[in-house]
């Protein structure tokens, strides 16, 4: 079987004008750190280039690689990323704005270890997650939190329906911008939900993307790189309403998106036509808004491309920080691959394995210390301020790290930034 396929439509809308906006390198799946046993074996590489639609505006990764290949080993445990305050104030926010109570029944798909649903559950909700990696559902069932593993589709919404009733709210946290099929997905969805029922999920925005230059969020898994006017038009065709959505700062910039039966008695905020005024004034539709991204991207790339050379003209050593899916493309973006000696983490379970592709090894922190690399990129960018305040001691050693973004930084002690 083939391990993955190019599409020839856009996901929301079906039309067939797509452009090449933003080309990427092809690279292993972000997340797939080899154990030592693997390390004779290559890891196949898989297309990240981005393009846009020109009927609607949406941009997405038109190659996708089988669910089966993506999601069979998953190793992004929610609950051990930081994500519990922002999931805590998020179904905080769910319950008093439906004004759900003891009972209430809600789906959450792609529910991962189940920390989002765990705040439901504490309440006295009935719950239910649906998490098609089967060692993440597993680990989730064992925690309390009732898991069907499977991939979210009509007939489970179906079965679902006939075995616990219509749910109140349905969530789907990144799950929205992380599936091939978007009408299947939204027609599921608008199967299961009640009829005052709402659903509420969370994708990573694409203005953040460009005007922060998050590559990091750009990985294999990430098929929809969403914008407002495109999905709220999509949620329309599928029988839906977009009715609000609110920005946070979650990895770099997200969208909390509110969405109801077509019809229903909720009143749509003025939060939606704003994010479209405000698309609309920035020209995100138009194709130069994503050529402009790519051609900022290029030059970051040949700024880290000169320090390397100069570091290694000088003799220097040269480690990473981060051993996570989003390090892997500005791991092959910036050609950074044959350069490293080793990428550090606080995770254990991510040391003594190897980096997707470039199999470079992945080391406990304390490597700063007793190794005292002379130059660390940091491949979590998300992190870069606690990892920087928490690592001071390897800068007082005269260690310093380098940043890409929002612009290449080389960052030293007491913060002395010696720009580039
Ligand atoms: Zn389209």
């Amino acid at each position: 079987m083939k391990q993955a396929y190019r599409r020839a439509s856009c996901r929301l809308c079906e039309q067939k004008d797509l452009h090449l906006v933003v080309a990427m390198p092809s690279t292993p799946i972000g997340g797939d750190f080899v154990s030592e046993d693997k390390l004779e074996e290559e890891q196949e590489l898989y297309p990240l280039d981005l393009h846009q639609c020109a009927d609607c505006g949406h941009v997405q990764l038109l190659d996708v690689v089988d669910p089966k290949v993506l999601f069979s080993h998953y190793t992004y445990f929610s609950g051990s990323t930081g994500l519990i305050n922002h999931f805590a104030e998020y179904a905080d926010n769910v319950i008093k704005n439906n004004n759900l109570s003891t009972g209430s029944f809600i789906v959450d798909i792609g529910s991962n270890d189940g920390a989002f649903l765990q705040f439901f559950k504490q309440k006295g909700m009935k719950v239910l997650g649906i998490d098609p990696a089967e060692n993440v559902a597993q680990f989730a069932n064992d925690s309390g939190i009732k898991t069907v593993p499977a991939m979210f589709e009509f007939n489970l919404s179906q079965k679902i329906k006939e075995d616990y009733g219509p749910a109140d709210v349905i969530t789907a946290n990144n799950v929205f911008a992380h599936t091939d099929d978007m009408i299947g997905m939204a027609k599921s969805v608008k199967n299961l939900l009640a009829e005052n029922g709402v659903f509420s999920f969370e994708v990573s925005y694409l203005l953040d993307v460009v005007d922060k230059m998050l590559l990091g969020t750009i990985f294999h898994e990430h098929l929809c790189y969403h914008t407002v006017k495109p999905l709220a038009s999509f949620l329309q065709r599928q029988g839906m309403e977009l009715i609000d959505v609110k920005r946070v700062p979650i990895q770099g910039g997200s969208l909390i998106c509110t969405a109801q039966l077509a019809g229903g008695k909720r009143k749509k905020s003025s939060s939606v036509d704003e994010l479209i005024k405000l698309e609309e004034e920035k020209g995100v539709y138009q194709i130069k808004y994503l050529e402009e991204f790519s051609q900022k991207l290029s030059s970051a790339k040949t700024k880290v491309n000169n320090l390397i050379s100069d570091f290694k003209k000088q003799g220097k050593t040269i480690a990473a920080f981060g051993a996570a899916r989003g390090g892997t493309l500005l791991t092959y973006y910036f050609g950074l691959g044959k350069y490293l000696d080793y990428i550090v983490d606080d995770d254990p379970r991510k040391q003594t394995t190897y980096s997707p592709g470039y199999h470079i090894p992945v080391v406990p922190t304390s490597a700063l210390y007793e190794r005292s690399p002379d130059y660390v990129f940091i491949l979590a960018w998300v992190h870069s301020k606690s990892i920087i305040k928490n690592n001071r001691g390897y800068l007082e050693h005269g260690g310093k790290f380098i940043t890409f973004f929002p612009e290449v930084k080389i960052i030293g002690h007491i913060n002395k930034e010696i720009s580039t």
